[in-house]
């Protein structure tokens, strides 16, 4: 023993112990007395499909780091703990509950070989560096929307508690328009769907960035109130989220932006975020909550600049958790595909309810990616100055309670308001919406037994395991 932390780290412990490390199981429950009540179903909809497209080789968005997600869970055996589902892709007409239709239909019809055809309208329909048409972009938006829109399904029917998918999150894209590497908003759809039963919806975002594509699309509602927390200095992507955009008409005072500066820290983010979410959530009384978990915020991320630990990150998603309300939970940005991965698995861990031995398990696939350290929380905080002085945030907490006060409780919602039913699909209408779309695509042609092991495809994809 040469300190006198070595001794406390319970994970250094036995570490030499190759026979030790064997039987020790890869997570712990948490014993925790306030919540001992609470025992949520957890369901984890991911289709692999989905981590098998590119944006371009220098594009920062990389779906391979869902990939990199699912065997850190499946490694950590966090299945035991939850259901597993292989989501459909969403239909034409799920997509069309937000998007336009011709959107969608260039969305449906534009490829890398025909694109010079559309010239006309890249433009109007922002097509360029940061959304760019690569092969199979339809199946892939599909596929990440029909994640949220089964997670959305899952809670509504009373199955999960709390419904995961990690593909989803992609906060920026618009009705008529993709921004920001988003193409078409699952968000929105999701909280579409959960409309038609919950009065009141609570949209909580901690990516990097502004979620602008879903204040947007609930500006003028009180059903539904988004709060999120955000670099902004004016011109920052995507260039909104100062604290006075607060709604409008009758959405007035149900939009809460928590404007931040460069390099916060785990502690004042974490102080914002608690002191900010608990008045919002016993003021509002949301029947169900939608949290982004963008692991842009990380420190060390390629396109970040916060210094957000893994733990701190998650500890936020915790606080939400604790409430006991139904939820759903979406990933988002993150650039750097190794702490984008290590953050969702810490995070599936929390909803589960278990703690996670901090030595990645010897059976990980890809392991060495996460080198030197192989740890599930690696050091990402105190790269860049924090510029955001106490009293900043100070000054910035009190206006912002002060926005929440003027929300005056929560809106009372007549059953008139309620939308009609958007997509009641019975049974065996589901059934011929699956059949379908497994005769138009043979990407749904995936057993989920087969995550379980690490195939070939994956191990030809080695190379693009860098940053
Ligand atoms: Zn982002």
């Amino acid at each position: 023993m040469t300190s006198t932390s070595s001794w406390l780290d319970e994970d250094l412990t036995f570490s030499n112990d190759a026979k030790t490390n064997k039987k020790t199981p890869f997570y712990e429950p948490i014993v925790n007395g306030f919540e001992s009540g609470y025992k949520p179903h957890v369901s984890y909809h991911y289709n692999p499909a989905v981590s098998n497209y590119h944006y371009g080789v220098r594009h920062p968005m990389k779906p391979f780091r869902l990939m990199l997600t699912d065997h850190l869970v499946i490694a950590y055996k966090l299945y035991e703990k939850m259901d597993l589902y292989t989501p459909r892709r969403a239909t034409r007409e799920e997509l069309l509950d937000f998007h336009s239709e011709d959107y969608i239909k260039f969305l449906e019809t534009v490829t890398p070989d025909n694109v010079n055809k559309f010239s006309q309208v890249l433009k109007k329909f922002n097509i360029g560096d940061d959304c760019p048409i690569f092969d199979g972009m339809y199946d892939y938006c599909s596929l990440y929307a029909g994640g949220s829109i089964d997670a959305s399904r899952k809670l509504i029917n009373g199955m999960s508690d709390i419904a995961i998918n990690w593909s989803g999150g992609l906060h920026h894209a618009k009705k008529y328009e993709p921004s920001g590497f988003c193409y078409v908003n699952d968000i929105v759809l999701g909280i579409l769907n959960l409309l038609r039963v919950h009065p009141r919806i609570l949209y909580i975002d901690i990516d990097l960035h502004h979620g602008d594509g879903v204040q947007e699309a609930f500006y003028l509602t009180d059903r539904v109130m988004t709060v999120s927390f955000h670099k902004y200095n004016g011109e920052f992507f995507p260039g909104t989220g100062n604290y006075d955009e607060t709604g409008v008409g009758k959405g007035k005072h149900f939009a809460l932006n928590v404007p931040l500066q460069d390099g916060i820290d785990d502690e004042s983010y974490i102080n914002l975020f608690k002191s900010v979410i608990e008045p919002v959530i016993t003021t509002f009384k949301p029947t169900a909550i939608i949290q982004q978990c963008g692991a842009d915020s990380l420190g060390c991320d390629r396109l970040g600049c916060f210094n957000l630990n893994i733990k701190a990150h998650g500890e936020c998603v915790n606080f939400v958790r604790s409430f006991g309300l139904p939820m759903m939970v979406v990933g988002g940005g993150g650039y750097t595909p190794r702490n984008v991965s290590r953050l969702w698995c810490h995070e599936t861990s929390i909803m589960t309810n278990v703690k996670l031995k901090t030595k990645l398990p010897d059976e990980l696939p890809f392991r060495s990616f996460f080198g030197p350290d192989y740890s599930l929380h690696p050091n990402l905080g105190d790269r860049i100055d924090n510029k955001n002085t106490k009293k900043y945030l100070e000054n910035l907490k009190n206006q912002l309670l002060e926005n929440i006060r003027f929300m005056r409780g929560a809106p009372s919602v007549s059953m008139s308001e309620i939308p009609p039913d958007i997509q009641g699909i019975t049974t065996e209408e589901e059934d011929a919406i699956i059949s379908q779309l497994n005769r138009e695509s043979e990407l749904d042609d995936i057993e989920s037994d087969k995550r379980y092991w690490i195939n070939e495809k994956d191990n030809a994809r080695d190379l693009e395991l860098v940053d």
